[in-house]
């Protein structure tokens, strides 16, 4: 391990709308690169110019908490901050990996968020989290605190291979249950599921069910990109190492797309069976309105509402209308309220999806997404 400790400039960072993912607007990263080394990691690619051997090398925001400071309180914001949680872990690296044992960098930006009490989600694979356990109560119980835990599977040999440096599934089970036992919402990200490896229904099967016997609330899924370049020549080196006979069947779905994409059948396949799989369970496939019903204003609830729909639809390779109309609310100065009249105006919107932005404003849900959700 190299460790080099550098001062960032800035902390913060401001999405151009809200992520539907983790409902979320402001994220952060307070260290450069990750020594969770997981074979799969994104945060290889060239995008995010990591400086030297990803896994080994790390840089460290030695300055983080001071910027911070500046840059959450709100009263030196001249415009006021989205109300939306806080993101802290996520991108190209793990809030609680190794250095945090002694930089405590994470555990001091959560005091932060204490004291300037915004609502907070949190994206690790690391049990380390538990340490922060009361600090995270505390902020649950003032404003909201989610805890996250990404997952390939929940097989300890896959696990051990393409997460080296990572708790075996079982402990990252084991900390969302203890969270969970402590009044904290918790979500799974089944992200990446590896093809051919674990995208076996019965692999997802048991990675929703070991979630759901854990106490989860929900489980974001996705499939794995491959990017041309650092990303995909380290999968495939161990891919040669460990699985030789997989290489071709790879190819045969990886084809070059400039962002990394599998192929439209591929995905078709995971997304229906993650689909069917989770209808089984009853397990939501996006966090629950009641996670996050208080805390985004007007027009960011019809948002995320109208993505929800639009995804949930697309997992059954249905067509939808839904995303773009939430593309385009995303981008109104207005509260919907105040142009309820003209919602047919707004690029995207129909009568359909009028009928459900009405619903939404009158009564704070539709009944279409409830059930969609079901
Ligand atoms: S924990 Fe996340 S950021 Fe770290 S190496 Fe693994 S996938 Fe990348």
């Amino acid at each position: 391990m190299n460790i080099k400790e550098i001062k960032a400039k800035s902390i913060l960072r401001k999405h151009k709308k809200i992520d539907s993912w983790f409902i979320s607007c402001y994220a952060m990263n307070l260290y450069r690169g990750c020594l969770h080394n997981c074979v799969y990691c994104d945060g290889r690619t060239e995008k995010y110019q990591i400086q030297g051997e990803f896994g080994k090398d790390i840089e460290i925001k030695i300055n983080a908490i001071e910027i911070l400071q500046r840059e959450l309180d709100p009263k030196r914001k001249r415009k006021p901050f989205k109300k939306c949680f806080m993101m802290v872990g996520g991108g190209a690296c793990d809030g609680y990996q190794k250095t945090e044992e002694k930089y405590q960098l994470t555990r001091n930006v959560l005091h932060l968020i204490e004291k300037f009490g915004y609502p907070v989600q949190l994206l690790t694979k690391s049990t380390l989290i538990e340490r922060d356990l009361d600090v995270i109560k505390r902020i649950n119980e003032k404003s909201r605190a989610i805890v996250n835990f990404s997952f390939s599977s929940v097989d300890e040999k896959i696990s051990q291979i393409f997460e080296p440096n990572v708790p075996s599934p079982e402990k990252r089970l084991n900390t969302i249950n203890l969270f969970k036992r402590n009044g904290i919402s918790c979500g799974m990200f089944l992200m990446p599921v590896i093809p051919f490896l674990t995208d076996s229904p019965e692999m997802i099967e048991n990675s929703i069910r070991k979630a759901k016997d854990a106490g989860v609330d929900y489980i974001i899924f996705s499939g794995m990109t491959l990017k041309i370049g650092r990303q995909q020549d380290y999968f495939y080196s161990q891919l040669k190492k460990h699985f030789p006979n997989l290489i071709s069947k790879y190819h045969n779905i990886y084809k070059g797309d400039k962002w990394g994409n599998v192929t439209h059948e591929y995905y078709s396949t995971i997304n229906q069976r993650f689909d069917s799989l989770t209808n089984k369970f009853q397990m939501p496939k996006r966090m629950p309105l009641h996670l996050f019903q208080n805390i985004l204003d007007e027009n960011d609830k019809v948002m995320l509402i109208l993505e929800h729909i639009d995804y949930l639809l697309k997992l059954k390779g249905q067509i939808s209308p839904y995303g773009y109309a939430a593309w385009s609310i995303s981008k109104l100065d207005q509260p919907l309220t105040e142009t309820r009249q003209k919602l047919r105006s707004i690029k995207g919107v129909g009568s359909v999806t009028e009928k459900i932005i009405k619903e939404i404003l009158d009564t704070g849900n539709s009944s279409y997404y409830k059930k969609l959700m079901e």
